[in-house]
């Protein structure tokens, strides 16, 4: 391998993500329990999401919009003022949770730095992502952290044409096979795929990933083995 760039993904990979927003589904479930079972709310709520990625993006801000829209639709409308109110407050809160930095990430980044160029490759809202990276004390490892519309093999593509690499001078590091992983392989790079205890459901596959240039691994500070 001849490696320049190290991405990182950020959610799940270098922070806990994906338990905030389950927890925060579960408050959504018990302000609207009046109305719906407990699994049609998260479906319900989980359609509403989908349904907007394309306009909202990925993000919290995008997410408690999604939390209203699905509220007032179940409630057919009625919901009240302060229910809203509550909800947006969720949201806020989200955006306020402190930073659980995942075992072995900040020994790994120490270790690489200064022999690659380190970045975070990202989706979110662009304030929360910057926010945790800075509270995460992470920030001064990166290069720099590029918060991506989408993590399709065309928006890896625009990334590597900003870093002035090729796709086999890049390496990904993430929790998720859809995001991280697939479309990295499928643009000639490299891909490591390090499992957190829980996957957003719209971030789940149901094959397995061979690849030549691919790993999974246990925990992030196994990268090292690959690369020093
Ligand atoms: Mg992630």
């Amino acid at each position: 391998m001849n490696l320049k760039v190290i991405a990182f993904d950020a959610d799940d990979t270098l922070f806990v993500n994906e338990p905030y927003f389950q927890e925060t589904e579960q408050k959504f479930c018990a302000l609207m329990s009046s109305y719906l079972s407990h699994h049609s709310l998260s479906q319900e709520l989980f359609k509403t999401e989908i349904g907007n990625l394309d306009l909202y993006g990925y993000g919290i801000k995008g997410y408690t919009l999604s939390m209203i829209e699905a509220a007032m639709k179940i409630s057919n409308n009625t919901l009240s003022i302060e229910v809203i109110g509550e909800i947006i407050e969720l949201g806020k809160a989200l955006l306020q949770r402190p930073i659980e930095l995942l075992d072995g990430v900040e020994e790994t980044l120490k270790a690489l730095q200064g022999k690659y160029k380190l970045i975070v490759a990202t989706k979110g809202d662009l304030k929360d992502q910057q926010r945790k990276l800075h509270d995460s004390g992470l920030g001064p490892y990166f290069h720099h952290i590029e918060v991506m519309a989408d993590k399709q093999e065309v928006n890896y593509e625009k990334l590597l044409k900003r870093l002035e690499i090729e796709s086999k001078e890049f390496f990904m590091i993430g929790n998720s096979l859809k995001s991280d992983v697939l479309p990295v392989l499928g643009i000639g790079g490299y891909a490591v795929h390090i499992p957190f205890h829980t996957t957003w459901e719209h971030e789940i596959i149901s094959h397995k990933v061979n690849h030549p240039n691919f790993r999974t691994l246990d925990k992030i500070s196994d990268v090292l083995e690959i690369l020093l």
